[in-house]
């Protein structure tokens, strides 16, 4: 386990700052007392390429790095864009971690993500299922690149002792995601949808699928907390993931979200649209062990303050459309 890092007497460099993870993250390592965060985001350095990062490390000369970059969205533009999710996420994921390494960086928080796990992986999903057989079709190039980071950091820490850790967050959803509806995920997507529709009086809403898949949804607040447990409480090979372990049937989501919404109208059903995985649930029973923490938030509640960021933000041009 190693001993506890004090997050406060450390120089902290955070990439992808403009995601909405990060900035979940960011206010949580402050509530720990760091003094000194870094930020890196897109329009600052490009991370797929060395010279960027090398650049950023230079200039930040971080002794903590936490990789939240990546190139990220729902299942549809997953299938659509294959090649930039394979390879942004693999440069930026290699690269980080490579250059993490040879700076002197001394403890690194990977994450990865729940798609990386196999397509047929029963659920609820632990840690050891990772290479059980290959993660689902339209994810696939988004899953492979990520399950580069378990072989890296493993690889890393075995050869070089460099403490690297890897995180698996399950859906994460909340505030400052982002909202367009070609390639965001399906709670923003449906959160957006419906409160529209409501205030537009309008009789119908198109969502995606068949209803029937289930999912592991866990509010961003939950996740950052975990994110900040694990820097401080964990260092070692394994995996953890980071989710509520509840599931939710996209149908029960669908109508929750419409009530929260206050929409009234017909739902439609668009079955061209990809389902996905059928069931992703995740164990977490590593996570409580190991960092003594749960994603708590119900899912009602979750959604609320989403629905209220996003009502409240929207009317000030704030929300990523
Ligand atoms: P996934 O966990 O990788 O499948 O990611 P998503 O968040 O994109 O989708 C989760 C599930 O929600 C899938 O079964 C989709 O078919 C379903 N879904 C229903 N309506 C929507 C929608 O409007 N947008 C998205 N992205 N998914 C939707």
């Amino acid at each position: 386990m190693g001993t506890r890092l004090d997050i406060a007497k450390k120089r902290i460099l955070v990439t992808g700052a403009e995601g909405f993870l990060a900035r979940a993250v960011i206010p949580e390592l402050r509530r720990h007392g760091a003094a000194e965060i870094a930020t890196a985001d897109r329009g600052t350095h490009d991370l797929r390429e060395q010279e960027a990062v090398r650049r950023l490390l230079a200039e930040t000369r971080p002794q903590v790095v936490i990789g939240l970059a990546g190139l990220v969205g729902g299942i549809l533009v997953n299938s659509q864009r294959p090649a930039e999710f394979m390879y942004d996420n693999l440069m930026m994921g290699t690269i980080l971690l490579h250059e993490s390494w040879r700076a002197g960086v001394e403890k690194y928080a990977a994450c990865m993500c729940g798609c990386a796990y196999p397509d047929g992986a029963p659920s609820p999903i632990r840690e050891e299922m990772l290479w059980d057989g290959p993660p689902q079709r339209n994810s696939a190039p988004y899953g492979s690149a990520k399950r580069m980071l378990a072989v890296q950091a493993e690889a890393y820490r075995r050869q070089y002792g460099f403490d690297c850790i890897v995180l698996v967050p399950g859906n994460i959803y909340g505030p400052h995601e982002n909202f367009n509806l070609n390639d965001a995920h399906v709670i923003p997507s449906l959160v957006r949808k419906f409160c529209e529709a409501a205030d537009a009086g309008a009789p119908e809403v198109v969502v995606w699928g068949s209803g029937t898949p289930r999912r592991d949804f866990v509010y961003v607040g939950d996740a950052a907390e975990a994110i900040v447990a694990a820097l401080e409480r964990y260092s070692g090979p394994e995996l953890i993931n980071i989710s509520s372990g509840t599931e939710t049937a996209i149908g029960d989501l669908v109508a929750l979200i419409a009530r929260l919404c206050g929409y009234r109208g017909r739902i439609v059903w668009d079955r061209e649209k990809p389902d996905g995985q059928a069931v992703k649930i995740f164990d977490v029973s590593r996570m409580e062990r190991l960092l003594g923490h749960r994603c708590r938030t119900p899912i009602e509640d979750g959604l609320r303050r989403t629905i209220d960021w996003y009502r409240e933000n929207r009317s000030r041009g704030g929300v990523r459309l």
